[in-house]
């Protein structure tokens, strides 16, 4: 349970060395405070309260000072993992002029052009934002590994330059947030067949994930090895069980929660004399 002395992110927080996927039970609901399915939107709401009330202070605080910090929470999963419910569950608690919100899709023309990095370098949340990235530079040591789009010696590299990248963004005051959704192959088939089965969700279906799902083991060995390389102290990895939506939701909930907490966040003072103020709107 996260209690006082205990948070999610210690629980959440993958463990340094060697990554082996199949050890982590994607259906848990590690540290969730509740009895389960049913109590879970209450306690989001209540989540939701304190999450709006910091994320206020983080904007409020990024206006008065563009080095202020600010927070990155990067979502990686499996297709059906849930990234997209994430945002509309656990980050549309809090008021969308302070979410930095980018999707990565494959790289367009224009992207091809430059360096993986530079998407996400012009991609990264302003000062008192916080931003969310849907997919990330990780897709760079993923698909592109599994699906062979650049030879080996290019991305082979990529993982030292996200390591150098995100420590430089960690140095210059970026709390960032990695989280892994980590889906289950059964419950992947399900979700998709529920796609097929409703025609409300044909939209979400896309034909080239079972591409992907035939592909399963390559990509969880690719999650595994870019999961092991890249899991520094300024840039966690936690790894969210996701097959039940209602605890993949809280948890990242409760990881931003935890995260702005231990920013201390206060409000700014004011940058005038109240006072004086206060008797100049009297007197207008
Ligand atoms: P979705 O998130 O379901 O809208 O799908 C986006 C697609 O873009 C996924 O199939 C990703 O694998 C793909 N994608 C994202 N980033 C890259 C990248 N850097 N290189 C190649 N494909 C990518
Ligand atoms: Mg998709």
């Amino acid at each position: 349970m996260v209690g006082k002395n205990s948070s999610l992110r210690d629980l959440l927080r993958l463990p340094q060395g060697p990554v082996d996927l199949t050890s982590f039970d994607s259906g848990a609901a590690p540290g969730y405070p509740g009895k389960g399915k049913d109590d879970a939107p209450a306690r989001s709401e209540m989540i939701g309260e304190k999450l709006s009330e910091l994320q206020e202070r983080l904007y409020a605080n990024g206006r008065e000072n563009p080095d202020f910090p600010r927070v990155l929470v990067i979502l990686q999963g499996m297709d059906t993992s849930g990234k997209g419910g994430v945002i509309r569950h656990a980050i549309g608690m809090v008021d969308p002029q302070g979410i930095d919100l980018k999707a990565f899709k494959q790289p367009t023309e224009e992207e091809r052009k430059h360096h993986f990095l530079w998407r996400i370098k012009k991609a990264l949340p302003g000062p008192g934002m916080i931003g969310i990235f849907d997919r990330s530079q990780y897709e760079d040591v993923l698909v592109v590994r599994v699906e062979d789009l650049v030879p080996q010696e290019e991305w082979e590299k990529r993982y030292d330059q996200i390591n150098k990248f995100e420590a430089d963004l960690a140095g210059s005051g970026v709390k960032i947030i990695k989280c892994f959704l980590h889906v289950g192959h059964e419950e992947q088939k399900g979700r998709l067949l529920e796609r097929l089965q409703n025609p409300e969700k044909y939209w979400k279906y896309n034909p080239g994930d079972v591409d992907a799902r035939k592909k399963w083991g390559d990509y969880r060995e690719a999650y595994e090895v870019l999961l092991e390389q890249c899991n520094t102290d300024e840039a966690p990895w936690y790894v969210v069980p996701a097959d039940r939506k209602w605890y993949r939701n809280w948890a990242v909930a409760q990881l931003l929660l935890e995260t702005l907490e231990e920013m201390d966040l206060s409000w700014p003072a004011a940058d005038f004399d109240v006072a004086k103020e206060i008797e100049r709107v009297n007197k207008s």
